[in-house]
């Protein structure tokens, strides 16, 4: 009996994962063979005479060379960036700055297939992720603060908002389009410039922006969009012209750029890595959690600094929801970036999936029990395959570490107190979500989680006007909604 229900199972899943492909076309994106830098208004040749490949993680085929900016080249870009505050961005009406923000919004928007389209080759996300959420969320970060620009007086009532000046801004790789967004918009809104620095995996959609900020006439200078890898950012930081360093990205490297700006005048947000618990309880709608739980971790392949990393069910309902877990885990599907049907694309690197198998063996090695989906993935790309750890106890390092990658780890408790001890128990404190009935419950976790922010049955949901960043070693500062102006601007 039991091997029938099996059997039916698996056909069941074989057929679900058997969609005819539905790839989406490569024709909308142009890449170059090979990228300069974006300084004053050109793309120029890196001084340093250096440009590194960039690739696509689920084929590892070239897609283009890119500029290794040097020192000297970050200074070019911050002298630009200087000269076009004093010149032109400062003295300019703040309904004409607004204008230029919002006409890079509608840019955006005109081109939003190329850019889901380059964001998925160059990333490995699912094309459904950059066509649905990175494009038109980083599109709606420009509409959003282009509509605060001429209005920064009623957002500080009594104060005099002054831009810093010069802006340096440091960007992972995980939201490559989304995050250079999240940084520029607010900067030119506040009347701040701007040299950026994204990610060396995925230098390609921020320079297409470049390209947009070109044709939207911006200044000269007022954006700068230099590509290198550690050590370009390292000079960003070092750069003793820079007024503000906005960062994202690991705890690391934030700890590094703390000790680098200390005794300077600059200013500092740093949004840095999470491990955001997921909590169940009994009266939660048990399948709308579940999909939630799927939602938080598995899809962008858990490559979200507040992906719901950790599972916490209550013990009644925990066997229901592992079963209901693994089943949902075997019709997730694991592949092709560009076909729309995937769920699950590429690892964005080979250096993040050595990362991830080195924690599946860490989490075996604990005596974590590892469930992975029998789903194929293809021999060619960086793949990881959705992983669940049961059996975790709280002290194991796949339930403290952030691991960046499709692995959950599942562990049960009886009442609020002691989930609320067990989800605070991390050095991190970015996001968490959790799942009840009640909205009493809703209100006593709310209070006592130590997270920048809570979900309650959803998770993942993102809106410019919504601020967001965290609490402890996930850094400091508030990026989106009218929290995300202040770190920019001088209220006197
Ligand atoms: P990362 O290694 O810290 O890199 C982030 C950026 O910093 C990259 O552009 C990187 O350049 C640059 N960088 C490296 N060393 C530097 C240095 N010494 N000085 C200045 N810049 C330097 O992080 P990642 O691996 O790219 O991204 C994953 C991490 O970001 C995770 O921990 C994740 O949680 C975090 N993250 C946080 C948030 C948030 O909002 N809190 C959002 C997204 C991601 P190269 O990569 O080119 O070397
Ligand atoms: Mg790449």
């Amino acid at each position: 009996m039991a091997t029938t229900k099996n059997n039916t199972l698996k056909l069941k899943f074989d057929s679900a994962r058997k969609y005819a492909p539905a790839l989406e076309s490569k024709s909308a994106a142009t890449i170059d063979a090979r990228y300069d830098l974006f300084i004053n208004g050109k793309f120029e040749k890196p001084q340093s005479k250096k440009y590194f490949s960039t690739i696509n993680p689920a084929t590892e085929e070239k897609l283009s060379e890119i500029a290794d900016a040097n020192a000297a080249d970050v200074d070019k870009a911050v002298k630009a960036a200087r000269a076009a505050s004093d010149k032109y961005w400062k003295k300019m009406p703040a309904s004409e700055r607004g204008k230029y923000i919002f006409r890079i919004a509608r840019m955006i928007q005109e081109r939003a297939r190329e850019l889901a389209v380059i964001e998925t080759l160059d990333g490995g996300k699912p094309i459904r992720e950059s066509r649905d959420f990175d494009v038109p969320t980083a599109a709606n970060h420009f509409f959003y603060y282009a509509g605060w620009t001429d209005k920064l007086a009623y957002a500080f009532p009594g104060k005099d908002p002054q831009p810093l000046g010069v802006a340096g801004q440091i960007i992972p790789w995980n939201f490559p389009l989304l995050m250079a967004a999240w940084k520029i918009a607010p900067a030119l809104a506040t009347g701040n410039t701007v040299v950026l620095k994204p990610a060396e995996n995925t230098s390609l959609t921020a320079l297409k922006l470049a390209e947009i900020i070109r044709e939207a006439d911006l200044p000269p200078g007022v954006v700068n969009i230099i590509t290198g890898a550690g050590s370009t950012g390292a000079a960003i930081v070092n750069h003793p012209d820079i007024n503000k360093i906005a960062f994202t990205g690991s705890t690391d490297v934030g700890k590094i750029i703390q000790r680098a700006i200390a005794g300077t005048n600059k200013k500092a947000t740093l949004e840095l890595g999470g491990k955001a618990a997921n909590i169940i309880f009994d009266d939660a709608p048990i399948d709308q959690a579940v999909e939630g739980v799927i939602n938080g971790i598995f899809f962008n392949q858990g490559h979200v600094c507040c992906a719901g990393s950790r599972l916490y069910v209550q013990e009644s309902v925990y066997k229901e929801v592992v079963r209901k877990l693994k089943d949902r885990l075997e019709t997730l599907i694991v592949g092709d970036p560009m076909d729309k049907n995937t769920d699950i694309g590429a690892i964005n690197s080979k250096e993040q999936l050595n990362t991830i198998n080195k924690y599946l063996k860490i989490g075996q090695k604990e005596g974590a029990e590892m469930y992975q989906a029998n789903v194929e993935i293809p021999s060619k790309g960086f793949f990881c395959r959705p992983t669940i750890f049961t059996n975790v106890a709280q002290s194991n390092r796949i339930a403290q570490e952030e691991i960046f990658g499709p692995v959950l780890t599942i562990q049960t408790f009886r009442t609020d107190d002691e989930v609320i001890e067990k989800a605070n128990n991390t050095p991190y404190g970015l996001s968490a979500g959790v799942w009840t009935d009640k909205g009493s419950k809703i209100f006593n976790l709310t209070t006592k989680l130590r997270a920048g922010v809570v979900w309650a049955n959803t998770f993942n949901q993102f809106d410019p006007t919504s601020p967001f960043g965290g609490y402890k070693e996930s850094g400091y500062g508030r990026e989106g909604g009218l929290h995300g102006l202040a770190p920019y601007l001088n209220l006197g």
